[in-house]
């Protein structure tokens, strides 16, 4: 835990989120500024910075996070018609908080490429 990262905080209960799913290594909540009817963010529980800093033994972590996506698309009724699962990296890929997650992106077709 990172006492200065914001979803470290989230994950501990310091703030507050609209959580959707949670288990040993991942939390996944609503994102605060929905960019599509479902936009859920799958956040791991041990605080790594960013994709990028992934290590071997984060293989485990990086499959389950994918893996409750796609469960996630299916409980929220988003699977069959398509859904998007997508990493920011850094600043060009636009990442703003530097804690690992997923976006879950649904309930609207997406555009490609992306902005
Ligand atoms: P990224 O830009 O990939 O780093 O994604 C960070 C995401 O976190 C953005 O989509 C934000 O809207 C979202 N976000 C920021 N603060 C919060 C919060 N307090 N609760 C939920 N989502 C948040
Ligand atoms: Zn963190």
């Amino acid at each position: 835990m990172s006492s200065d990262c914001l979803f470290c905080r989230i994950i501990a209960g310091e703030l507050p989120a609209s959580q959707v799913y949670a288990d040993d290594s991942v939390v996944a909540i609503r994102d605060i500024a929905p960019q599509a009817p479902t936009h859920i963010l799958i956040l791991s529980r041990k605080h790594i910075a960013s994709i990028r800093d992934l290590g071997k033994a984060d293989h485990d972590l990086i499959g389950r996070i994918l893996e409750v996506g796609t469960e996630l698309a299916t409980r929220e009724g988003i699977a069959e018609d398509g859904y998007r699962i997508a990493v920011n990296v850094g600043r060009n890929g636009g990442q703003t908080v530097d804690h690992l997650h997923v976006h879950l992106l649904g309930g609207r077709p997406m555009a490609w490429p992306p902005g």
